[in-house]
């Protein structure tokens, strides 16, 4: 780890998010100052739920197997009623895009921890701890912003600041970023608990829709398990964080011994900022957009977004691709990330019900809905941008791209691992172009081959000669190699090509 008294793009707050985007930049050769306020990982019980497309991110960043061995499977997802019947079960898909199984429960500070060490060991990552941003100012060429730490005032330069500061952002703060409110607002309980030897904790996940205490409990990782509990009206915080009341909550559970390691009350929320970028000022994480955590989703739609803006600030800082690019950024993380908080308060409505009547009509609704056969919900999968940095109109544009994977266990081959970073044209047949920055590959190369069934049912889906994968792994484009390459030029530097 290095010591700058400038950098490329200062990340304010270490969080996942922050410390996610801070690993891909430096991974992508963008020096980085990260600084966080407080000096330890944050203690309190938030994500156990990542997916499997946080899992890919993780995987380029060389972390995934770490996570993976702390980690359980995603297993069934239960809406049971108060009287337990089972009023919705939502089963992981065998099959994912990414090449990973369709979900991990995990402990957020164990991911954090793996994070914070990839930038332990990068000689462009400067990570300062105890160090609070607390105003901006911005020109031309870059952003000054004011810290304190332990030595007292100070300034950094950089030439792009990130605020991953979570939800109270006081980047958001100082651009004087407003937040749109979806008006779910419900505070609940969060308990985490070591697993002792004999327990016997539930092995799948369940909401318990019961009016007289909404309840969660879900899988954590290995050793742990977590419950969360809606306050009632009048019910105070002070008093359900006291042991004998966590106790108590827990007891009907008839689970064994359990030790409480963590506890707190959260208000769950959906908001979203209006504007995530201003000038050289972006947000990313909980500072952009908050959700109630019934999807599991908030970290990830956050590590989506690190993932998302890394790459489009290298090309910037480091390719000389045009500022405008990072307008893209919003414009297509946006829709996915309110299309997940919409599903988190959907969620959200049908679990909180307080109301015995209303409790009631829910349950025989969605009893009638299982019996029917009715899909209980839509599939979590990101759906294609509409607009942003792709090719739009040419088929697969604006997708995921699969990572197909071979053989099994330790010894599992992934796509990504072989191509490696940066962008990827993938061709059906030996085309002679190349470009800066490009990893040209044609299917019957070697290289290729232990994934070549695999990317070739992709292309022929679309009926395409070739495909340009952004870093993200999402498609740039589908068309003839040469086009696509002239394309990709076009989109990350519009106006010196136009000039
Ligand atoms: C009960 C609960 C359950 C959840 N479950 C899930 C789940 O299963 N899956 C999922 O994906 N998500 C889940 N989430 C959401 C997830 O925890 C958050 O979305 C995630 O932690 C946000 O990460 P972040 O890095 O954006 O912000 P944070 O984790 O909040 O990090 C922000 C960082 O910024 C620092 N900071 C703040 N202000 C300053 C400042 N002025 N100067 C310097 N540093 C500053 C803070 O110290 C902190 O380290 C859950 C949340 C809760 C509360």
């Amino acid at each position: 780890m290095a010591a700058f008294d400038e950098c490329d793009v200062l990340i304010v707050g270490l969080g996942p998010v922050g410390a996610a985007l801070a690993a891909l930049l430096v991974d992508a050769g963008v020096s980085v100052i990260a600084i966080d306020r407080d000096t330890e990982i944050y203690p309190m019980p938030r994500a156990v739920h990542l997916d499997h497309e946080i899992m890919r991110i993780l995987q380029q960043l060389g972390v995934a197997e770490q996570v993976r061995r702390n980690a359980r499977e995603l297993p069934a997802y239960e809406f049971r009623a108060a009287d337990g019947q089972l009023l919705m079960c939502l089963d992981p898909p065998a099959q994912t895009p990414s090449g990973w199984a369709a979900g991990y429960m995990f402990h957020q500070p164990s991911l954090e921890r793996a994070l914070r060490d990839v930038l332990a060991g990068s000689p462009l990552a400067d990570v300062r701890l105890g160090c609070a941003f607390e105003r901006l100012t911005q020109d031309a060429e870059g952003v000054t912003a004011e810290i304190r730490d332990a030595d007292g005032p100070a300034t950094i330069r950089a030439n792009y600041l990130v605020g991953c500061d979570g939800g109270s952002s006081a980047v958001r703060a100082a651009t004087g970023g407003r937040l749109f409110d979806y008006q779910f607002d419900e505070p609940w309980l969060v308990v985490d608990v070591k697993v002792l030897p004999g327990a016997r904790t539930p092995d799948v996940n369940l909401q318990i829709c019961d009016p007289a205490r909404p309840t969660t409990c879900v899988l954590s990782g290995p050793g742990r398990h977590r419950w969360e509990f809606m306050l009632l009206p009048g019910e105070a915080v002070d008093a359900m964080l006291a042991d004998e009341v966590i106790q108590s909550l827990i007891a009907p559970w008839d689970c064994g011994p359990v030790e409480i390691e963590r506890r707190a009350v959260y208000r769950f929320h959906g908001l979203v900022a209006e504007t995530w970028r201003q000038q050289r000022v972006l947000l990313a994480g909980d500072a952009a957009h908050q959700t109630p955590p019934f999807a599991g989703q908030g970290m990830c739609s956050g590590l989506r977004d690190a993932a998302n803006l890394a790459w489009k600030l290298a090309a910037v800082l480091r390719d000389g691709a045009d500022e405008t690019l990072l307008d893209t950024y919003q414009a297509e993380r946006e829709p996915h990330t309110r299309a997940l908080i919409e599903l988190a308060i959907g969620m959200g409505r049908v679990v909180c019900a307080l109301d015995p009547a209303a409790a009631a009509a829910r349950d025989a609704e969605m009893l009638a809905r299982r019996a029917a056969g009715a899909p209980p919900l839509p599939p979590i999968r990101p759906a294609p941008f509409a607009t942003g940095c792709i090719l739009a109109g040419s088929p697969g544009a604006g997708g995921m791209f699969p990572q197909p994977t071979a053989g099994e266990g330790v010894r599992r081959l992934r796509l990504d691992d072989a191509l490696g970073g940066g962008a990827w044209l993938i061709t059906r047949a030996p085309a002679p172009v190349s470009a800066r920055g490009v990893e040209v590959v044609c299917v019957q190369d070697d290289l290729i081959a232990p994934f070549r069934a695999g990317v070739l049912a992709w292309l022929e889906a679309q009926d395409a000669p070739a495909v340009l994968v952004r870093p993200d792994r999402y498609v740039f484009g589908t068309g003839e190699p040469a086009a696509l390459l002239a394309a990709w030029d076009r989109a990350l530097a519009p106006l010196q090509r136009a000039a």
